[in-house]
């Protein structure tokens, strides 16, 4: 048995990794110019299916910049779903443009496109599809509306490299694709995020304003107020040692979720994520979720789990609930009814079979038993009790 303790998410390095990370230091090649730089960049456009990636700081400056590159600005409108991580409404924020918040869909948890169509202005300038949790957005239903209203869509892919719709992978559906490398996503250069785009004239903008927006054609000449928005060639060569392995990783996390779900199987009316027919997952999160919760008692579960050694989060609160959105008029109901209601497991790739199973086990533990049958005997339990069935 187990007994040391099981964190929610641990980066998994290999010697491979600190043999390149050493290789780049001892390069002197330690700031953003070097040959890892241009590798990450090549190999993840070619592993995203782009013709463009720009390496980045970290994936909130990701999507900064993509807004930036669009040039929204103040008294422009960009419609992000009310469920999700606050860096992609803060990203709006520092444009001066206002974040839209709208609902998101219960079976995927990513926005719901009816809700985004509704939230069009003349204003609008842009959409931010978040793949929460892994789970891709429902991006053809998405880009048609966005492409009948002369939109662009970002896509925020941090959570959900290697994700796919009908084969093809996020990040190369939108005007622009964002990822986040922090040490808890799918794979990590410590901090870090990479943009992705088909257009030329789109990426040559994005890089300009990564370096300060300096000319290409006349150094230390600048045509606006850009950033520093760079990664260092350091972290590259991490980032190229774990793109490496990326298939491997999320073949792991595939059979961590089914291992989950197998084990949770009949402990109704909880559920574990769903994932739409049309959709492939990048399971970075094993959710589950009782609809029945309230917020104490869903915190009370996570409690009892620490008390068991397993640490958990808890769901993304509602961003337009939260202290610097709380003025922006919105109307999210099923961001906040599932909000309270969801606890984030322990995924990562380098979990061991064993630890899956204390997580379980610590889990049923939690679950105080007249709670379960007492819902057994109601009749409103949600239908999908195994788990993966998807409601149509
Ligand atoms: C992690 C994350 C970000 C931000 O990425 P950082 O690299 O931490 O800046 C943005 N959006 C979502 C959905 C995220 O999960």
């Amino acid at each position: 048995m187990n007994t040391t303790f099981i964190p929610v998410s641990q980066p998994s390095i290999t010697e491979e990794d600190i043999a390149l990370v050493a290789d780049a230091v001892r390069s002197g090649w330690v700031s953003s110019l070097g040959e890892y730089i241009t590798r990450f960049e090549e190999e993840f456009a070619r592993f995203c299916g782009s013709s463009y990636a720009l390496t980045v700081s970290n994936g909130t400056a990701a999507l900064h910049l993509a807004l930036a590159a669009l040039d929204t600005g103040p008294g422009d409108e960009v419609i992000v779903p009310d469920f999700t991580f606050v860096a992609t409404a803060n990203a709006v924020t520092y444009t001066g443009a206002q974040p839209v918040f709208v609902d998101i869909d219960a079976e995927t948890l990513c926005i719901d496109p009816a809700s985004m169509e509704r939230a069009i202005t003349k204003r609008t300038k842009a959409v931010i599809a978040v793949h929460l949790y892994g789970h891709p957005a429902a991006m053809d239903d998405i880009l048609s509306v966005a492409r009948e209203k002369n939109l662009h869509v970002i896509e925020d892919a941090a959570e959900a490299h290697g994700a796919r719709i009908n084969g093809k992978r996020v990040g190369s559906l939108g005007t622009f694709g964002t990822f986040s490398f922090y040490g808890n996503k799918i794979i990590t250069t410590g901090e870090g995020g990479m943009l992705t785009t088909d257009c030329p004239r789109l990426y040559g903008r994005a890089k300009e304003l990564r370096d300060h927006a300096m000319s290409p054609d006349k150094r230390y000449w600048h045509t606006c107020v850009g950033y520093n928005y760079r990664m260092t060639n350091i972290q590259a060569a991490l980032g190229v040692a774990q793109l490496s392995r990326i298939e491997q990783v999320l073949f792991r996390r595939s059979q961590i979720f089914s291992r989950y779900r197998e084990r949770l199987s009949g402990l109704s009316p909880l559920t574990i994520n769903r994932t739409a027919p049309w959709a492939e997952n990048s399971y970075w999160a094993v959710n589950i979720e009782n609809l029945l919760w309230d917020e104490p008692e869903r915190n009370a579960v996570m409690a009892r789990l620490k008390e068991r050694g397993v640490d958990s989060r808890p769901y993304f609160y509602p961003v337009s609930d939260m202290p610097p959105y709380r003025h922006i008029v919105c109307d999210t109901p099923v961001a906040h009814r599932i909000s309270p209601c969801g606890i984030t497991l322990p995924s990562f790739s380098a979990m061991t079979d064993d630890q899956i199973d204390a997580v379980c086990t610590a889990l049923r533990d939690s679950i105080a038993r007249e709670e379960t049958s007492a819902y057994e005997h109601r009749n409103q339990l949600p239908e999908y009790g195994s788990g993966l069935c998807w409601r149509s």
